[in-house]
């Protein structure tokens, strides 16, 4: 018997906390996952022995790298620039990269774990990695964003390829940034290939990569509730966030029929009783993607209610979006909304819920899509413009709308198949996600052997 049969799970997290010391949301998400599989594996030997869930622990690199630029008044600033390849066992790394002021190696190595179960989950050949900076986007001019993405990735270009690890968007990093770094990688290596995604259209991007996470979030609802026999039609909905995933998940579940009561941004939140129509979304986009304003302009434009330093989740209603960061549903918000009659919670952004909070969603058996399940169709339609990019051809609106579609309900049917909902019980989509993630990469883990 091997000694590493002897490991539980206080004993497997301990060992984790102490060789990643203050890396408090690496452990969170590793402990979320390990929680599931310890259980799933207590009598599969093999998975013990090989040490797998150790080894998909352990990164397969961390690349920390100076970024230096000059601001417009001249001065030399310094960032600090990391790409976290976590594990790319069942295809190459792919995962965001994020610019914020509240980026660290922790962040990122939480990141990365949760993306390598997230591509697994979509079906498509992709590891995961994650990475970004530390550099904080707002109040930069043009100039500024382009020189400071030119630096990066004056050093990422080593690390990436289309073979061997391909970055996109997140947090900060939209389709100015990706133009600017693919730019720059293009300039250096003289080749243009599909090293990064959400691309412009006209220089090889995807059709609805921009809509993808966010619709498919609200998709992901709309199976849970069709499962039950419910839809997300007259549902009135909470999202949090107002950048890329947050508006895109406002117009899927208009097209729907639910209706939008609040959105977020990192200065507090805006209650729109009116609901945030097709209208106001418009103006919302516009604020945040061509003026880059706050929202307290929506609110005073709109005369409707808005709340200083504070999250959406005292607001009573039928489904949360949680669609801007990690960690924005306390444990106290989580019963709050569940006092207040939710229904269900689809998570756009990463790890949105702390782990207590997931908890109490679950015992109140409310229907919770966990984020790698949940905002997996953003990468997937990622996934798709690899392929586009290797055929060299770019696939139809409509051909990419039906993939989007079936991939989530894909993703859907393995959660329900690992998540304990035979018939019409409850079903736990975070096991089930878990579960599911974990076999496919566990599985062509032992494939290679020692490694
Ligand atoms: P954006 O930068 O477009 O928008 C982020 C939104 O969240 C903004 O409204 C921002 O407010 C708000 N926000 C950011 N940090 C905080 C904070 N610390 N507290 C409160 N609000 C905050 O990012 P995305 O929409 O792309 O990403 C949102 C989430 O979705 C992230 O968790 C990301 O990892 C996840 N995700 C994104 C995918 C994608 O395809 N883009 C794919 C899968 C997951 P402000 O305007 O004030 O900055």
């Amino acid at each position: 018997m091997a000694v590493s049969d002897h490991v539980n799970l206080e004993q497997f997290m301990e060992g984790l906390k102490r060789r990643n010391p203050g890396e408090n949301e690496f452990h969170q998400a590793v402990y979320e996952v390990a929680v599931n599989i310890f259980d799933y594996i207590a009598d599969k030997e093999v998975y013990h022995e090989a040490q797998i869930l150790r080894r998909m622990a352990e990164p397969d690199r961390v690349v920390s790298f100076r970024v230096c630029w000059e601001d417009d008044r001249g001065n030399v600033r310094v960032q600090r620039g990391w790409r976290v390849q976590n594990n790319n066992s069942i295809g190459p790394y792919k995962g965001g990269l994020r610019f914020h002021p509240s980026v660290n190696q922790s962040i990122l190595k939480f990141l990365a774990f949760e993306q390598t179960f997230k591509n697994s989950l979509t079906g498509l050949p992709m590891g995961g990695g994650k990475g970004g900076s530390n550099f904080n986007p707002k109040g930069k001019s043009d100039n500024e964003i382009m020189r400071f993405c030119q630096s990066f990735m004056t050093e990422l270009y080593r690390h990436v390829g289309e073979d061997t690890d391909i970055p996109a968007g997140d947090i900060g990093v939209g389709a100015r940034e990706i133009g600017f770094l693919f730019g720059q990688y293009k300039r250096i290596t003289n080749r243009f290939v599909g090293v990064l995604t959400g691309k412009g259209i006209e220089f090889g991007g995807s059709r609805i990569r921009p809509e993808a996470t966010g619709y498919g979030a609200v998709y992901f609802m709309q199976y849970m509730l069709e499962r039950i026999g419910d839809s997300v039609e007259g549902k009135s909905c909470l999202v949090s966030g107002s950048g890329n995933v947050a508006q895109y998940a406002i117009e899927k579940i208009n097209q729907l029929g639910g209706k939008v009561v609040t959105a977020s941004d990192s200065g507090g939140f805006v209650h729109d009783p009116h609901g945030i129509d097709a209208e106001r979304l418009a103006y919302l986009m516009d604020l945040k993607n061509v003026r880059r304003g706050r929202l307290t302009e929506y609110a005073e434009h709109f005369g409707c209610e808005y709340v200083a330093g504070e999250r959406p989740w005292k607001v009573p209603a039928d489904l949360a979006f949680p669609c801007a960061t990690q960690n924005e549903i306390s444990t106290a918000e989580a019963e709050t909304l569940i006092h207040n009659g939710l229904r269900g919670v689809s998570e756009g952004a990463n790890m949105p819920t702390e782990q207590d909070g997931i908890h109490a969603f679950t015992k109140a058996r409310i229907l919770f899509a966990p984020s790698k399940a949940a905002n997996a169709g953003g990468v997937a339609v990622s996934g798709l413009e690899m392929s586009q990019n290797a055929e060299r051809r770019s696939w139809t609106e409509d051909e990419l709308q039906e993939s989007l579609r079936s991939i989530m309900k894909g993703i859907h049917d393995r959660c329900v198949e690992h998540g304990g909902g035979e018939g019409d019980g409850y079903n736990d989509y975070v096991r089930g996600a878990n579960v599911a993630a974990f076999i496919k990469v566990a599985d062509a883990m032992l494939a290679f052997g020692v490694v």
